[in-house]
């Protein structure tokens, strides 16, 4: 068994714990066993579970693993802390603001010798999974992907690294990228931003990311993306999975920690998750510069 903590009782955190507490039976996250929680406000007992503090969860030794789920501004040094204490960590993404930062903690992590895990739900959905089977095999001439959504609380950092979900979109249809111009618009007084990065695919085809937020704006993903063979303008509808994607992470995490996610499969997902900081870095760079 892994004892595990949860760190930030927000939305994913609360989530985190329930799962924990009814993991999918047969699954690898029935090993997972959630000790306590962490918060920086002094709460009563979550779901059951009772508050713990820092020190003492990084100096148990029936605590194996954390999960990080407070704003994205504060996961790095949670996540160093953990991993300094020779811990597990699952980080809700993105894992830092950061290149260089997020290299130095895999880096750590297998000095370490302990597994560090960013989760990644949005490659989990049905949608993504049927839009990645209708791209397949496809040749890809442009495309855009256009995000909107309502404007995010502080801390979540800029939009090229809070949106990242969409940009391992991207990669994941149309493998690794570049970045080849970006722009922000903002107005504070509206709480209105609008970021668009210019990309390429290896075969200099060209790809543009909106990320557009404000009060008013409805969460939705629009796609265009022109092929050789046909267009494709709608993400494919599919029914919702039976396993919630949380759960579904949760059983990827677990699995890596019994030793079941051969090295290679580690790699290639850290390769992703470092090209895709690289890329939002990147585009932060040009939005500011
Ligand atoms: P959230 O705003 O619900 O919580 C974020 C942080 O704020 C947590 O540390 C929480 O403890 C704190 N917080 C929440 N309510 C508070 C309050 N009333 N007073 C003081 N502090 C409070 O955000 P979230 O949706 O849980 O996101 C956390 C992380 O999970 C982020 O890194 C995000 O990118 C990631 N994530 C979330 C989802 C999701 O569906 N919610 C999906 C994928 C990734």
């Amino acid at each position: 068994m892994f004892g595990a903590v949860v760190v930030g009782i927000g939305t994913a955190g609360w989530v985190r714990i329930r799962d924990m507490l009814a993991p999918l039976p047969g699954s690898p996250a029935e090993k997972l066993n959630v000790k306590g929680f962490i918060s920086r406000r002094s709460l009563d007992t979550q779901q059951g579970v009772s508050q713990i503090s820092l020190e003492e969860a990084k100096s148990r030794e029936d605590i194996h693993a954390a999960f990080i789920c407070t704003e994205n501004a504060s996961h790095e040094d949670y996540v160093r802390s953990f991993l300094q204490a020779g811990k597990h960590v699952c980080v809700e993404y993105p894992m830092t603001l950061s290149y260089k930062a997020a290299a130095e903690l895999w880096d750590f992590a297998q000095e370490k010798g302990v597994i560090l895990h960013e989760e990644h739900i949005e490659l989990l959905t049905e949608d993504f999974k049927e839009l990645k089977k209708e791209v397949e095999g496809k040749v890809l001439q442009e495309g855009t992907l256009h995000f909107t959504g309502g404007v995010l609380k502080p801390g979540f950092g800029f939009q090229a690294f809070s949106g990242i979900a969409r940009l391992t979109w991207l990669v994941e249809l149309f493998g690794e990228l570049s970045v080849t111009a970006a722009t922000m618009e903002e107005d504070s007084g509206t709480n209105y931003s609008k970021l668009t990065a210019k990309l390429q695919t290896s075969d200099n085809r060209p790809l543009t990311w909106i990320e557009e937020r404000g009060p008013d704006l409805p969460r939705a993903k629009n796609i265009n993306f022109h092929f050789d063979s046909c267009t494709l303008t709608q993400i494919p509808p599919a029914p919702r999975a039976a396993v919630g994607l949380f759960m579904q992470d949760l059983i990827q995490f677990s699995a890596k920690l019994a030793g079941q996610v051969s090295p290679e499969e580690l790699q290639r997902e850290r390769t992703r998750i470092l090209h895709c900081l690289q890329l939002a870095e990147r585009i932060q760079q040009l939005c500011q510069s």
